[in-house]
């Protein structure tokens, strides 16, 4: 077992914290121990980024010198994925396959934010003014703080880092208390590709002491945040009263659609992917199922046997599709879920338990569910519960649907299952959610923003804004006349 260092100001030290593990979830073993941060190592980690962003040595750089440090991330990311899939296996629990790809994405993310910092252009406003020409730059906004959560840490992370750096800022980054050893890892490899010290720091530890001193810290200019609502709602609260912007990448409870006319067996695999991945503790897992009437019976009936052949065990051997959840506690209150479905009217077709495998006893395993007999007000269909539970409703009008679908405090992500793609696509447009699926789920594309409406949160990653996102645009005036301002212009 090893014990670990934080990252401060380009120096692997002890935090000054207090003792904290990770662990792997699926027996319960100790994967590394160490120290956390504390608020004096993160006044000194904000500090050292400070002076580190305003340095001629980073901010002389021009984007192509910045964006090659970027591509050697990914370089070294591309030659350990096995290890370093191995690494965010052993800290959240998600299967090899999962993160297998999550590595690999995070490689292309670095890649795509390099190209992006060196594409990315200002902007020459139409000329409407003879006495001075206008251009527009986009310049970096300083210090940003990162908190991220323990579903994909080494996606999520780089998703903020690459951005941030590409634009020219300094990054102090908070990752989860369950899932430390993905952040630190990154920064051993930004260390490696030559990243000036100082331009990012890894600090685990408390979101409550860590998290809320990083962003509260007057020297922070934009909070970059993914978790959960409440925490996000909290953020932006720090973030008004220093009015400074934030990135927030929230909860989610999206809704998927079997339209009549949808091909039973692709919409079966696709909701069924969609929610049992990463064992339902995905941001836009698809939990909530709406299925038209005509269909309701044999699309259940495919589901339940495609849940029933879904391999559940140890996220490290091949093959299997749900490893445990992150934590016995978090197992709980997903169960606890599953209760208050059944005090709701709600009938478990399949789950709602522990595996009875005594192998599996160590982890915390929970079962692939699926509930029926809930009405769409049900807290079970409204409340994000972060685990491998689909709750089914049917429906008959396809108004009807659409009010169902939008009826909820969150907007992250919706699906759509038709062979009629322009009525997918009309119907798509109703949804208020910021990604919507058409006879596909959990797709992506780095250079398509994601992001959600209304409580899934505010503003995008992915894409130009992804790295516009870490910049503010500063416009500047030439004069063409050379001549002093007069009173009436
Ligand atoms: P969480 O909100 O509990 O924690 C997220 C991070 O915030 C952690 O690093 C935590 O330590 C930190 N934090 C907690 N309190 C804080 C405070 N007072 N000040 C500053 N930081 C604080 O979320 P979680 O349980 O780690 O993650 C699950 C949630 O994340 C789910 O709701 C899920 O939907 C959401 N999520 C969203 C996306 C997205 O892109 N929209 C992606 C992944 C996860």
């Amino acid at each position: 077992m090893e014990t670990l260092k934080i990252f401060l100001a380009g120096r692997w030290c002890e935090g000054r914290g207090e003792e904290m593990s990770s662990v792997f979830p699926a027996d319960g073993s100790v994967n590394a121990r160490l120290r956390a941060a504390n608020v004096e190592d993160v006044n000194e980690a904000v500090a050292a980024a400070e002076k580190a962003w305003r340095d001629p040595s980073w901010r002389g750089l021009v984007p192509h010198q910045r964006a090659a440090i970027l591509h050697r991330v990914s370089d070294l990311i591309t030659e350990q994925v096995e290890e370093l899939a191995q690494l965010q296996t052993r800290d959240n629990g998600k299967p090899l396959a999962e993160t297998r790809g999550l590595v690999m994405s995070a490689a292309a993310t670095a890649r795509y934010f390099a190209a992006a910092c060196e594409v990315l252009e200002g902007e020459l406003p139409t000329q409407r003014n003879r006495d001075a020409m206008t251009l527009s730059q986009y310049q970096p906004l300083g210090v940003i703080a990162a908190i991220t959560p323990w579903n994909s840490p080494i996606a999520s992370e780089m998703q903020k880092v690459a951005p941030a750096l590409a634009a020219g800022n300094a990054v102090v980054l908070k990752p989860a208390e369950a899932t430390p050893l993905m952040a630190l890892k990154l920064a051993e490899l930004f260390e490696q590709a030559g990243l000036p010290a100082g331009l990012l720091s890894v600090l685990p530890g408390k979101g409550s002491v860590i998290g809320e001193a990083l962003a509260r810290h007057p020297l922070v200019k934009k909070i970059s945040f993914t978790g959960g609502t409440s925490t996000g709602r909290h953020l932006a609260h720090i973030a008004a009263e220093k009015l400074i912007p934030t990135s927030l990448e929230l909860g989610g409870k999206s809704p998927t659609i079997v339209l009549e006319d949808a091909d039973l067996e692709q919409a079966a695999r696709g909701i069924c992917y969609g929610i049992f991945s990463s064992a339902g503790q995905a941001c836009i897992a698809g939990s909530r199922l709406f299925v038209h009437r005509s269909l309701y019976q044999p699309l259940l009936t495919r589901l339940c046997e495609l849940t029933a052949g879904l391999r559940i065990g140890n996220p490290l051997q091949a093959g299997v599709h749900l490893g445990p959840l992150i934590s016995h506690k978090h197992r709980q209150s997903v169960a606890d879920y599953v209760a208050l479905a059944q005090q709701e009217g709600g009938r478990v077709l399949i789950g709602g338990e522990a595996p009875a495998d005594p192998q599996l006893a160590q982890g915390s395993y929970y079962l692939p569910t699926i509930i029926e007999g809930l009405s769409n007000s049900a807290r079970t269909c409204q409340e994000e519960i972060f685990g491998p539970v689909l709750v089914v409703l049917p429906f008959d009008d396809e108004q009807q649907l659409i009010e169902q679908a939008n009826d909820s405090i969150y907007g992250l992500a919706a699906g759509i299952w038709s062979r009629d793609f322009a009525r997918s696509m009309a119907l798509a447009e109703q949804l208020e959610t910021g990604t919507v699926w058409i006879n596909t789920y959990k797709t992506f594309s780095i250079s398509t923003p994601f992001g959600g409406f209304k409580q899934s949160g505010l503003g995008r990653e992915k894409g130009l804004h992804g790295i516009q996102a870490y910049m503010q645009q500063k416009s500047l005036y030439l004069s063409l006349n050379n001549q002093p301002n007069c009173w009436s212009n």
